[in-house]
């Protein structure tokens, strides 16, 4: 082990990225204040009881992936391995069940753990964005959640965006259809890979989306769920549909989506990205309507997804399309000796109240060592306050790109840059 190195699975946002974050979460905050939901943000760890009754005991993510241990107290806790469980506590616990519904919601940057073999864009420590709505049954509300993760993912710069949805319906109709599929699946149990064989008496609808190619193969003719519907989750897929639509989602029906986690009900849905090395889901989620009461509160009708915000930062640079990174000043001021300096130290202050971003050097460089600074550093514009001019009340102003020097009077200077970055108050186009 080494303590410089950070631990298997997990990843650092140097200062060099995370306005790239930062362009994707503020992309979700505004998606989000125009649609009226309001951010929630709940701890990184719960009782383990939580996600055993929300997200299910015999799912992947309880028994092999969550990090669960013994506090000093003896209680088991578990670090958050998905967005919903908590936000559902926190909305029962706060009694909004009893205020005005639905309750939009959403979270960003929420890290997420699980215990699992690191794959692409998938750490053992993600961060998520989601929505979560608690007393909205209609599927209007579902299209719009899709709507506004499209609409994200499509101003985060991701193109070729497929939907999928399907509905695993309620359990009703879900319990009579899970003995059809397991008719269809016994005989074919020994062609199955471990896994499938293992999910057959605990969650047979996983089976349904194993990856393995020898699965799929077997699984062509197994009966569909949409078939199963009874006649309220018949009509709920039918309302979805038509909402997609009037949203403007393309979106194909998908009969082998069926998500990994027990609370979901009727829709579910992912969003993906046709990248180099094949598909990539890069959103998921679904209608969770027995959620609240699994967990103890009133019934409560829920929907949400969730957005991996890594493998989201990944497909932008598979396709080309990251930002590019701010411009860290505008302009920096070079200076020799103390006096320019204070002169310095107060300009950069005014300059900064009118909105340009500017500095000084802090490292009591030579005038070469600054000037190479600022050039390293990408400011357009670069003041030396040193020498004769200094003592005439001005300095130097160059700007880089065309390499000219002007002097200007110290006076003058904030307006002379202000003009130059284009009298905007950030000056990006310069
Ligand atoms: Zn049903
Ligand atoms: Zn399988």
């Amino acid at each position: 082990m080494l303590i410089t190195q950070a631990p298997k699975g997990t990843q650092d946002v140097l200062p060099a990225e995370s306005a790239r974050w930062q362009a994707v979460e503020s992309n979700m905050r505004e998606a989000c204040r125009l649609a009226g939901y309001r951010e929630v943000r709940t701890p990184v760890f719960e009782h383990t009881e939580l996600f055993l009754r929300s997200v299910g005991d015999t799912t992947d993510v309880v028994q092999k992936e969550m990090y669960t241990f013994l506090d000093k107290g003896g209680r088991s806790v578990t670090l958050k391995p998905e967005g919903t469980a908590g936000v559902a506590r926190a909305f029962l616990e706060a009694h909004l069940e009893a205020g005005a519904l639905p309750m939009k919601m959403y979270y960003i940057s929420c890290p997420v753990f699980r215990y699992e073999k690191p794959q692409s864009g998938r750490l053992r420590e993600h961060h998520q964005l989601g929505i979560e709505v608690f007393g909205a049954k209609d599927a209007s509300c579902d299209a719009e959640g899709i709507r506004l993760a499209l609409d994200v993912l499509a101003a985060s710069g991701i193109r070729g965006l497929r939907v999928s949805i399907n509905s695993i319906g309620c359990p009703n109709c879900r319990a009579a259809y899970l003995e059809q599929l397991k008719d269809f699946l016994r005989p074919r149990l020994p062609r199955l890979c471990d896994t499938c064989r293992d999910r057959f008496e605990r969650n047979p609808l996983r089976i349904l989306d194993c990856k393995v190619p020898s699965c799929q193969a077997e699984l062509t003719d197994a009966p569909d769920m949409l078939g199963a519907l009874d006649e309220d989750c018949a009509a709920h897929f039918e309302s979805l549909k038509a909402s997609l639509n009037a949203l403007d989602v393309d979106y194909s029906v998908d009969p082998r989506i069926v998500r990994g986690l027990d609370y979901y009900t009727r829709t579910v849905f992912e969003i993906i990205t046709d990248a180099e090395n094949g598909p990539l889901t890069v959103c998921g989620g679904g209608r969770y309507d027995g959620l609240i009461q699994q967990i103890g509160g009133p019934a409560t009708c829920g929907i949400g997804f969730g957005m991996g915000v890594e493998r989201l930062l990944l497909v932008q640079d598979m396709e080309g399309t990251a930002p590019a990174a701010p411009r860290l000043y505008d302009v920096f001021l070079c200076t020799l000796g103390a006096p320019a300096r204070l002169e310095a130290l107060r300009l950069v202050e005014k300059l900064r109240s009118l909105g340009v971003r500017a500095d000084l050097d802090h490292a009591a460089r030579s005038l070469k060592a600054q000037f190479k600074y600022a050039d390293k550093v990408g400011a357009p514009l670069v003041a030396v306050l040193a020498g004769d001019e200094l003592e005439r009340g001005a300095c130097k102003l160059r700007d880089m790109a065309s390499s000219t020097e002007t002097e200007i009077p110290l006076n003058a200077l904030e307006r002379v840059i202000l003009d130059k970055l284009g009298g905007k108050e950030h000056g990006d186009q310069l």
